[in-house]
């Protein structure tokens, strides 16, 4: 079956249509047979259509199908367009013809209605078929316009897209687990980041910006963590962390700005009330939060990381999007510059929503002896960081950049608590299928 002719949508069915010939596409949500009527509703990507099957006007054999179709079912309604006396519905379809592509099979894992509701686990199980749920689907298409609007965002800013590899030969940067896999009778491993690949493409496109998923062997089983996940990466030349901050703050605001233009019936849908946040974020310094965390009777010292206990403390005082800046060097990777005068502080940053990390970034070191002497200072071997370190060589300029968790930037534009309400076919430690 090709193209269906005179096919529209069911966000498309108005006024304008009425005493035309149309067609729907989509899948059965309701039937409701009245005597001689027959009321059935389709559901397609854009929303909700009715139509009415009147016997008489309908082929026999098609009026005597539709009420047994499988709820579910793919079909195709054709009919015309006509004012509807119902009360919620404009304009519907006085159906001549209807044909069945692909019945459901009885009982479905879950009800795609949402009517019956069904744990995460048995949604994650039938994802394809959750997706059916308008408001499941909503957090897909608010994705999708959130990425394309941080694109834009980037474009703008003159940032090129770029894709470097996933499969790499060194476990780069140390720190986070890497999934190991056989490379041709090599060892290789999953990229956690584009960490050193960004940062050798400043030295010749200046400003480059990756949106891909990366692979971390963690674990830890919480609402924030998966073990892939996709990050939204910039690395910008001729830039200190004060240059990227603003540009990271421009890209949130820009992809909520286009998320409320843009989603106003899946924010509705969601019962989601987003606002666009003013700019520039509030700062505190990690060790202002230390000090904040002490007087509230917490254990912790400078050179503690903050954990989720103290961030969800810290989350108290400081609510929505916020900074944490000026982070110990010992709790930042070896790439990370420290300030000026004094090397226990690095020229760090993380983006902060509540008690939730959004992004990490900062200026880079890019003296090629300073990168060196991090490495050791780090416990690094420099043999294994050879290719990478050459680059030095070739006039690298000073650089700044961050990653930002799209999955976890979602959470915060939809309201979910849950990380795999928003990725598709989310992967943690128990989960590798569908
Ligand atoms: P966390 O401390 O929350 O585990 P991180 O500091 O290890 O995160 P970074 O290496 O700074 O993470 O990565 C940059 C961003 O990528 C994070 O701020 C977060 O938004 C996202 N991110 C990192 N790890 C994960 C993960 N396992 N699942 C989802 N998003 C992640
Ligand atoms: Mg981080």
């Amino acid at each position: 079956m090709g193209e269906i002719e005179g096919r529209v949508f069911a966000s498309e069915l108005d006024k304008n249509l009425i005493g035309k010939k149309v067609s729907i596409a989509g899948w059965v949500e309701d039937i409701r047979p009245l005597g001689s009527l027959i009321f059935l509703t389709v559901r397609d990507v854009s929303g909700f259509a009715q139509s009415v099957f009147v016997k008489g006007n309908t082929p026999p054999d098609v009026f005597a199908s539709v009420k047994s179709i499988a709820r579910q079912s793919a079909i195709v309604i054709h009919g015309t367009a006509k004012e509807s006396k119902a009360k919620d519905v404009r304009v519907e379809i006085q159906a001549d013809g209807m044909e069945i592509l692909s019945s459901a099979t009885h009982p479905l894992p879950i009800d795609p209605t949402g009517r019956v509701g069904s744990s995460l686990e048995l949604r994650l199980d039938a994802r394809a078929l959750d997706l059916r749920n308008p408001s499941i689907a909503a957090l897909f298409k608010i994705r999708h316009v959130a990425l394309q609007s941080a694109r834009k965002s980037l474009i703008e800013e003159k940032f090129i897209e770029v894709n470097t590899p996933k499969i790499i030969g060194q476990a780069a940067e140390g720190g986070a687990t890497l999934f190991p896999l056989s490379y041709f009778g090599k060892k290789a491993f999953l990229a956690q980041s584009p960490q050193l690949y960004k940062e050798q493409l400043t030295l010749s496109l200046d400003r480059v910006f990756e949106i891909s998923g990366y692979f971390r062997a963690e674990k830890s089983h919480t609402r924030r963590h998966l073990n892939e996940f996709i990050s939204v990466d910039i690395e910008s030349a001729f830039s200190n962390k004060e240059d990227v901050m603003k540009v990271l703050e421009r890209l949130v605001k820009n992809a909520i700005e286009g998320v409320l233009e843009k989603c106003k019936n899946e924010l509705g849908a969601l019962n989601m009330r987003l606002r666009s946040p003013d700019i520039p974020f509030d700062r505190i310094t990690y060790s202002d939060a230390v000090e904040e965390l002490k007087r509230s009777s917490s254990r912790i010292d400078f050179g503690d990381d903050l954990d989720t206990k103290a961030l969800r403390k810290l989350s108290k005082k400081h609510s929505g999007f916020y900074f944490i800046v000026d982070w110990p060097t010992t709790l930042k990777p070896f790439y990370v510059e420290t300030k000026e005068g004094n090397s226990d502080l690095s020229e760090s940053f993380d983006l902060m929503y509540g008690y939730l990390e959004l992004a990490s970034g900062g200026t880079r070191v890019s003296d090629k002896a300073r990168l060196e002497k991090r490495l050791l200072d780090s416990g690094l071997d420099l043999r294994s960081f050879s290719s990478h370190l050459e680059v030095f060589s070739w006039g690298m300029p000073p650089h700044a950049g961050w990653g930002l968790g799209l999955d976890r930037f979602m959470m915060v534009l939809t309201g979910m608590k849950n990380i795999r309400e928003v990725v598709l076919y989310p992967r943690d430690r128990f989960r590798l299928s569908p």
